[in-house]
């Protein structure tokens, strides 16, 4: 699980933290690099997602300061983190994010982009391509909403069956569709108002 604490303050990360909480999704850089600095002194205990859009002008600092990135879908991005993570630390986890219900207004490549986009991610020699991640469009009940979930994990399954090895995430479901991304074999969901409230 990984406790999406964007807008929530560094002390309701320590709190969750004391809880047993360890991995954090974060969408802002700004706000994570502030919410990093001031739990510092958690450092070595704590996980850092960035789940939010990146832009290229904020590539190095993501790379000098988080653990994962699930935001992926565009080779330069990825090429600019791999050439920017520090050779002290270990590789950048990175998932590829998929639009997978097709929004227009959603980032994230189309499935049939896989198939190219990963393997040249995954040849990054500081990068670790871990897997996909999605946030597929509401859906009112759990049979609709298993739907986008089973295709990204069809798409995780088709990948390791071209040939690429280390794909163990499925970043998929929120607190309104977590059920149905776990039917579907999410690995990590991403769950942020079901643990600290709704966001102001
Ligand atoms: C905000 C956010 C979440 C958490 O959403 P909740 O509905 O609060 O659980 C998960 N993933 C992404 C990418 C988000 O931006």
């Amino acid at each position: 699980m990984l406790a999406v604490s964007k807008t929530c303050a560094a002390e309701a990360v320590r709190a969750a933290h004391a809880a047993g909480a360890r991995e954090f999704g974060e969408n802002y850089v700004q706000e994570a690099l502030d919410k990093i600095a001031a739990l510092a002194d958690l450092r070595g205990e704590l996980q850092w997602h960035l789940i939010g859009p990146l832009q290229s002008n904020k590539t190095r600092v993501v790379a000098e300061q988080f653990d994962w990135v699930h935001t992926v879908d565009r080779l330069k991005i990825a090429e600019r983190l791999s050439a920017q993570r520090p050779a002290q630390l270990p590789p950048l986890n990175v998932c590829l994010q998929v639009n997978v219900s097709g929004e227009a207004s959603k980032s994230g490549i189309a499935l049939d982009e896989l198939t190219v986009l990963a393997p040249q991610v995954a040849a990054l020699p500081r990068l670790r391509l871990r897997g996909l991640m999605a946030i597929p469009e509401p859906a009112a009940d759990l049979a609709a909403q298993r739907l986008p979930h089973r295709a990204l994990a069809q798409a995780l399954a088709a990948l390791r069956t071209q040939g690429l090895v280390g794909l163990d995430t499925l970043s998929m479901g929120m607190s309104a569709d977590l059920e149905a991304a776990v039917l579907e074999g999410a690995t990590l969901v991403r769950v942020g108002t079901a643990i600290f409230g709704a966001r102001v």
